[in-house]
């Protein structure tokens, strides 16, 4: 993993949260399309927000978010 992958796993929160300045933003997306490995990161972490919002919502089954983190931490 480069610098550049951990520059940009540092900020993924803030730029799926749409918190990141828009140059920044460009740099995230350009990276993502040239690095695999940070593109499944984002995807995931992405779905990962979704089932929270779920969850919040109505009531996901217990362990959901245990068994997609301990998921997160293998790949
Ligand atoms: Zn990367």
């Amino acid at each position: 993993m480069s610098d550049q992958c951990d520059a940009l796993l540092e900020r993924l929160e803030l730029f799926l949260d749409g918190e990141c300045a828009s140059d920044a933003e460009q740099v995230i997306e350009q990276h993502l399309q040239d690095c695999p490995p940070c593109l499944h990161r984002a995807d995931f972490e992405r779905r990962l927000r979704e089932l929270v919002a779920t969850k919040c919502r109505d009531s996901a089954p217990a362990g959901l978010v245990d068994g997609i983190m301990s998921r997160l931490q293998l790949s």
